[in-house]
């Protein structure tokens, strides 16, 4: 095994499936099934969830709602998007608590560094609802604030692209995929791979990000095996890997 503790970042998004809104019950079971596998290899798994596919601060302007209020909306679409995850883990026999950045307490425990650390150690799934709990973030910050609080190996950011392109791959027939590439190079090239504040965190903790495809089956336990799957951002400043 690779990595001894993950943690896992998939975007409220992706839970939607085909549909416009909210979840897909196919893409639930599919995404616990793929944690279970790596949960079961003896990794220690932690996920942060996103809640786009429901609603995202930025929203709130066409609502005509204050962006504080929208943000804290935000937050709780990632707790309910959280407990729908939590319930197909544990249907699948995969143990789990979730923690949330806000108090919520009939349905989530409290957000406290060494519960889930504890957590974990135990083997079980931790799942962290509500991004960090303040408004302004998003929850692929909360996942690289998660991740070196707990001491995670790794950041992986599950997407439904294969990794790290130099143009969109879905636009541009020509883009280049990077295998590896460092913080640096991922910054002066402009490349999107997290927002800012959370691309930066990794990089001042030297926390190593991978990008890869969560919709390709296996994929998360190949990851785990140490098979090069997706695109590593790391400190290395190697000659990046391109490759059609
Ligand atoms: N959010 C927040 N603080 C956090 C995490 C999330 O205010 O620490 C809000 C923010 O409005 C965000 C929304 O919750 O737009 C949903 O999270 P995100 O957009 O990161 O979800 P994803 O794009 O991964 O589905």
């Amino acid at each position: 095994m690779k990595y001894k503790r993950i943690l896992l970042k998939l975007s409220g998004e992706s839970l939607m499936g085909e549909q416009q809104y909210g979840i897909d019950s196919g893409m639930l079971l599919k995404y616990a099934q793929e944690i279970k596998e790596v949960s079961a290899m003896g990794v220690e798994v932690a996920v942060v969830i996103g809640g786009g596919n429901i609603f995202r601060g930025v929203q709130a302007d066409e609502f005509g709602l204050d962006r504080v209020q929208g943000d804290y909306m935000g937050m709780l679409a990632t707790v309910i998007n959280s407990m729908a995850l939590q319930s197909a883990l544990e249907k699948a026999g995969v143990y789990t608590r979730l923690l949330s950045g806000i108090n919520i307490q009939q349905v989530c425990e409290p957000y406290i560094r060494r519960r889930a650390v504890r957590h974990l150690e135990k083997g079980r799934v931790v799942i962290f609802g509500a991004g960090i709990g303040s408004p302004y973030f998003t929850t692929d910050s909360a996942a690289s604030l998660r991740a070196i609080e707990i001491e995670a190996d790794v950041v992986l950011k599950g997407t439904r692209v294969d990794g790290i392109y130099s143009a969109d791959p879905e636009k541009d027939p020509n883009a280049e995929f990077y295998s590896n590439i460092s913080f640096k190079d991922v910054f002066e090239k402009g490349l999107n791979v997290m927002d800012m504040t959370a691309f930066t965190l990794c990089k001042e903790n030297n926390l190593p990000i991978i990008v890869f495809n969560m919709n390709k089956a296996g994929n998360l336990k190949r990851l785990v095996d140490g098979e090069s799957v997706g695109t590593l951002v790391s400190m290395t400043d190697m000659e990046e890997t391109l490759t059609q």
